[in-house]
């Protein structure tokens, strides 16, 4: 028990429920007069996605590979847990998108993959003459935008509108769409793009997108992303040791099942292990187990957690004997409906959704045997990969990918890693649905959620989430500083 007696649980062991757990224990500066925080984590390991295995002689990531450089929480967390000196910086830059029917670098000035420059765009061939036309015509004679009761609207469609369906096909969806493993066809633009509803309604939408295009830039010198030598798991082991120091229980196999009101103090986790009493609550656990545990206490709050879908996805890391030629980049992205390259496929849908280029990308993963490659699949709506094993689903994404990049054979080594409803769907309204989730949980006692379901599915945004969680129930215990807005 801690100095004051207090005590916290956290439900999910995933990076927002570690945060969460580093704020609760003081953060930068240990704190022994903070609660007693235990994590539940149903997994046998911390970190879900963050997972690094040892893959053709080197620790490979199989989730996430990497975080952006130009938001600053994982870095600064990474820093204060003591494995700063293990960040490294991207090593290439530039990647492709392989659209009619050959691999094109994407053009520069993009800003998730809307264009804020038409030469550029034209020039790269990605569009084809239709659809660099339709583009200039945002120039020349620009379309006014339309806004819906909501505040928010589908990032597709309103792409469409203004600059063409091309553009939505080849560019913002494979960004944005492969960012999220979803379709910008219903995603809210205010979650993902809100840049968008502040350029006005009449004018270039690519002009006025250049000004927040320059801000989203990382600070000059700061590289656009970073990853860790040793991989994530390097952060994941390291934040849990040194949460242990700090007398933090981590139950790994041990989920929570339910959530009481408790006599003697607020809450009582329910857990496959037994009650766990706690003062205060974070879940950091997927949105179905937080309207799970929700619904008793708050069902409206549970209703609208419970209506966050979730895509899954799967990696298959391949090693390719070197010499290996491939193109310039960090890889290159598959527009969703593009036709399978392969000669017997008969028209199907292509089954690769991206390839990261893993030694160019990061050269710390660089060796002299064999060159590694990551191929994608999976988006909201593609049951595919469920459907084929390990051994059919490598073979079939190391044939595309041969089909594409010319390779001169099959991988030596191939490993595969499937991501069951990994990435929560931001819809149209997402944020209103993630304002009445927060509040329901603020009119109940100590109790916060965290995690990639509500404001940012990347590292850095679920880092904020869970050290913000982390610091509301502090507040609500009345346990150190007032927390930061
Ligand atoms: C393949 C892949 C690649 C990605 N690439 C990148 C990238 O390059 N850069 C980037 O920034 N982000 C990337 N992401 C996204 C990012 O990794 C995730 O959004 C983030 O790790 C989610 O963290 P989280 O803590 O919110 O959720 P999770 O890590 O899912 O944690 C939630 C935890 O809750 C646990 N749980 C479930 N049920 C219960 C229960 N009943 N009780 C208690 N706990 C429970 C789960 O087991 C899980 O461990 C990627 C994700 C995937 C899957």
């Amino acid at each position: 028990m801690s100095a004051d007696g207090r005590s916290v649980v956290v439900v999910g062991g995933g990076i927002a429920g570690l945060a969460a757990a580093w704020e609760l224990t003081g953060g930068a500066e240990p704190d022994p007069g903070r609660p007693q925080v235990t994590v539940l984590e149903p997994a046998r390991t911390l970190g879900g996605p963050l997972r690094s295995v040892p893959f053709a002689g080197r620790p490979v990531d199989v989730g996430p590979d990497g975080f952006l450089g130009r938001r600053p929480e994982a870095v600064e967390l990474c820093r204060e847990v003591g494995v700063g000196d293990r960040l490294r910086p991207i090593g290439a830059s530039g990647a492709s998108v392989y659209t009619r029917g050959r691999l094109r670098p994407l053009p520069a000035d993009l800003l998730l993959g809307v264009p804020t420059r038409w030469w550029p765009v034209a020039r790269s061939g990605v569009l084809g003459p239709l659809g660099a036309l339709r583009l200039l015509r945002d120039l020349l004679v620009p379309r006014p935008d339309r806004r819906g009761p909501l505040g928010d609207r589908a990032l597709g469609p309103l792409v469409e509108r203004r600059l063409g369906a091309a553009v939505v096909g080849a560019l913002v969806d494979p960004l944005v769409g492969g960012i999220h493993a979803g379709t910008v066809a219903d995603m809210s633009t205010a979650a993902v793009l809100p840049q968008l509803l502040a350029v006005p309604r009449r004018g270039s939408l690519m002009r006025s997108l250049r000004r927040a295009a320059r801000m989203a830039a990382p600070p000059s010198g700061e590289p656009a992303f970073w990853a860790l030598d040793g991989g994530m798991s390097v952060l994941v082991e390291e934040l849990a040791r040194r949460l242990e120091e700090r007398g933090v229980e981590l139950r790994t196999r041990v989920g929570a099942e339910g959530l009481a009101r408790g006599a003697g103090r607020a809450w009582v986790v329910e857990t496959s292990a037994g009650p766990v009493e706690a003062d205060g609550v974070v879940l950091a656990a997927p949105a179905p187990v937080v309207a799970a545990l929700l619904q008793p206490h708050e069902p409206d709050g549970a209703g609208l957690a419970r209506t966050v879908e979730y895509a899954s996805v799967a990696v298959a890391t391949l090693a390719y004997r070197r010499p290996v030629t491939l193109p310039a980049g960090t890889g290159f992205l598959v527009p969703r409906g593009t036709p399978s390259p392969l000669p017997d496929a008969g028209g199907e849908e292509i089954l690769l959704s991206a390839a990261t280029f893993l030694d160019a990308k990061w050269p710390h993963l660089r060796r002299d045997d064999t060159v590694l490659v990551r191929a994608s699949a999976g988006r909201f709506g593609d049951r595919r990969p469920e459907q084929l094993d390990d051994d059919q689903l490598a073979g079939r994404l190391a044939a595309e990918l041969e089909a594409i990049v010319g390779l001169d054979g099959p991988p030596v080594a191939s490993l595969v890693t499937r991501w069951p409803r990994a990435f929560p769907q931001y819809r149209v309204g997402h944020l209103l649905r993630v304002s009445g989730i927060e509040a329901a949980v603020r009119r109940l006692p100590a109790l916060a959620v965290a995690g990639a379901a509500y404001r940012g599915v990347g590292i850095p945004a679920c880092v904020a989430s869970g050290r913000a969680a982390g610091r509301a129930i502090l507040e609500s215990l009345g346990v150190g500083p007032p927390a930061r807005p």
